[in-house]
């Protein structure tokens, strides 16, 4: 047996046995090697070091929110819909995008062109909010329930008066491939622009919570409305594995921060819920 079967072989027991995998284990899938980022060092990192996550507020005056701002990003989510938000749930409208690849050390993102088309859009709280880009995490940045997933998709997403909001998704293993997120690694490294039909990310019946956060990297700005869909989908080990692969093998999620006085409110699923939320959150 060769190396690469016998790691791919302890990969699979690993993820059998692991009640959530980490994007940490998966290992030795092969890649076309024009897609790796393996940029020089950059600002900050994500590794145990003089850049890692816990010396980004020095790294920089303007990063001091990293280390000192209070409503920071990622949290762990505790799913709770039992007192939902008094503002209507947000419409999400992820919809066939123009997008062109942008890498950079620590991430790969595809950036929405509006001057093509119009860019995907989210209104919560009666303000519209445009996709600006998109990008991913791994493992995942939020946890939910208290524990991290493989995976964890952005789209971020700017006001007319230039707020943010992040739209947060999910990725946990599965048997088969996701061909959506395919998609998304398959134009990795394409710098031309494409069209990405983004509307495959939104799961229609998934619980979605929303609380008060901050950028999940320097200069961790807060004031970003995060809303985040709770339902996992799912993409293949080899999938998770091509990501990770890409970010040079190494992961690049900022740990947890305290909640402090927050509260995450998540409005119900409609879908499965009792009948009678079903009536009053209509
Ligand atoms: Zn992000």
């Amino acid at each position: 047996m060769t190396r690469k079967a016998l790691l791919l072989l302890i990969a699979v027991a690993f993820a059998a046995l692991a009640p959530v995998a980490r994007c940490s284990e998966q290992v030795d899938v092969a890649l076309d090697k024009n897609k790796k980022l393996r940029s020089g060092p950059g600002v900050f990192s994500y590794d145990n070091d003089d850049k890692g996550p816990t010396h980004w507020g020095a790294l920089k005056p303007e990063f001091q929110e990293c280390s000192d701002g209070t409503h920071q990003s990622p949290i762990n989510v505790l799913v709770d819909s039992s007192d939902p938000p008094k503002d209507p749930k947000p419409s999400i409208n992820l919809e066939r995008s123009v997008v062109s690849f942008a890498a950079s050390s620590n991430n790969f993102q595809f950036n929405c062109h509006s001057e093509f088309a119009n860019c995907s859009s989210i209104v919560w709280n009666k303000t519209t909010y445009s996709m600006l880009q998109v990008h991913a995490h791994c493992p995942s940045e939020h946890h939910l329930g208290g524990k991290p997933l493989p995976l964890e998709v952005h789209f971020v997403h700017k006001s007319a008066d230039n707020k943010l909001l992040v739209f947060g998704v999910f990725f946990e293993m599965g048997d088969e491939m996701n061909p959506h997120f395919e998609t998304l690694l398959d134009s990795a490294g394409d710098m031309d622009t494409k069209v990405v039909d983004l509307s495959k990310f939104n799961e229609k019946d998934s619980t979605i919570c929303t609380y008060d956060g901050s950028l999940t990297t320097p200069p961790c700005s807060e004031g970003v409305r995060w809303v985040l869909s709770t339902k996992p989908m799912k993409a293949s080990m080899r999938q998770i594995g091509e990501f990770h692969e890409m970010l040079g093998e190494r992961t690049n999620n900022r740990p947890i921060q305290p909640i402090t006085d927050r509260k995450v409110k998540c409005w119900p699923n409609l879908g499965t819920e009792n009948p009678l939320l079903k009536k009053i959150f209509k």
